[in-house]
């Protein structure tokens, strides 16, 4: 592979000289700090708010690191994955000229955030299974694709993608691979960050907001060589990751016990919803999941999905998606809810 990242790299972006906070600029030990035009006196939100956070949250990165066993240089930091999803299109892909390519059905943002920056999106279908059609992926690369998307396990559909294929197109492909494993928690497979030795133009982006509940917190990590982790942290904006955001988060890394705990019962209810939803009449298909929901393929889809909500019970409606047509995404919920989804369900017959 003839991978060149700095030829790969928006010339704007090469030459950027980025913006220098003041926080960037000292970051050792003072006890006076004049130098952010920050309120002196204190916070009405709690001790050290007054205070920007860490721009390029070094403590957080060295627990990530230790938990990933992944050097803290490799990862990027960022508000929620989707910062980093909309930050490699714009170091990459230069607007109205450059493509990425998407395998859908998949997850609608990285299609969004192409349109918002006006990268074309070459949209290449997976297969019937959901798998990656290799063959296509590699003849829809022109010289101006950039960057190729692809989700495993992949949302909405739940499967991990054959490893095999990855590693082809990445190995392939002069442009970057972006792997979104949101879900890779709830995945009996390995993350593609063991692959970094062999592909460096892989990108693994990861989630706080699926296994570990942390959501609403809006954080999101990229791993990546430390030439690409380096302009991702140069064209961020500088406090991308609010101090509660940070400070939460490193109180929340003692508790793994609990996030493997709490996987452990979706992963076991989740084999139940598999079975119960396959018994009922209505549903035709249950698709197998390596993620935290299932894809469903029910009669009368819009019609069950509007009287799930008539009893205040919402999920997905994939109706009108690509290769999912008459499907509802169920996320796996508690016991309790899940048994409601059930009930509810049984109800239509
Ligand atoms: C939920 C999800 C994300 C997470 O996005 P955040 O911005 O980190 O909350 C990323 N990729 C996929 C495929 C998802 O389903």
């Amino acid at each position: 592979m003839r991978f060149n990242l700095e030829k790969l790299v928006r010339p704007n972006i090469q030459n950027l000289k980025p913006y220098s906070s003041a926080r960037s600029e000292f970051s050792g030990g003072a006890s006076v700090l004049l130098d952010a035009n920050e309120n002196a006196f204190g916070s009405p939100a709690g001790n050290g708010y007054n205070r920007y956070p860490d721009p390029l949250q070094g403590e957080l990165k060295r627990r990530v690191a230790e938990i990933k066993g992944i050097s803290p240089d490799r990862i990027f930091v960022g508000n929620g994955s989707d910062e980093a999803i909309d930050l490699l299109i714009r170091i990459f892909c230069e607007p109205g000229r450059d493509t990425v390519i998407t395998c859908p059905p998949t997850y609608g943002m990285y299609g969004v955030a192409a349109a918002i920056n006006n990268i074309e999106d070459i949209k290449v279908l997976l297969t019937d299974d959901f798998q990656l059609d290799v063959e296509s992926v590699k003849q829809a690369v022109t010289p101006s694709t950039k960057l190729i998307f692809i989700c495993s396990p992949n949302n909405p559909t739940g499967n991990l993608m054959c490893r095999e294929s990855v590693i082809e197109i990445a190995k392939e492909f002069e442009g970057i691979v972006i792997v979104d494993e949101a879900y890779i928690d709830f995945a009996a497979g390995p993350s593609f960050i063991e692959e970094f030795q062999k592909l460096p133009n892989i990108v693994v982006l990861q989630t706080f907001s699926k296994a570990w509940g942390m959501a609403g917190l809006r954080v999101g990590l990229a791993f990546a060589s430390i030439e690409i982790i380096d302009l991702m942290s140069r064209v961020k904006p500088p406090y991308n990751v609010s101090g509660i955001a940070q400070c939460a988060l490193l109180n929340a890394l003692n508790k793994r016990p609990q996030i493997t705990a709490w996987v452990a019962e979706a992963l076991k209810e989740r084999a139940r919803l598999v079975s119960a939803l396959s018994n009922l009449n209505i549903v035709e298909k249950v698709y197998p999941s390596d993620a935290n929901f299932v894809l469903a393929k029910v009669a009368e889809t819009n019609k069950i999905y509007q009287s799930l909500i008539d009893k205040k019970v919402v999920v997905r409606n994939r109706n009108n998606v690509e290769l999912c047509g008459g499907c509802l995404r169920i996320t796996i919920g508690t016991p309790e809810e899940n048994q409601m989804l059930l009930n509810a369900l049984k109800d239509e017959g």
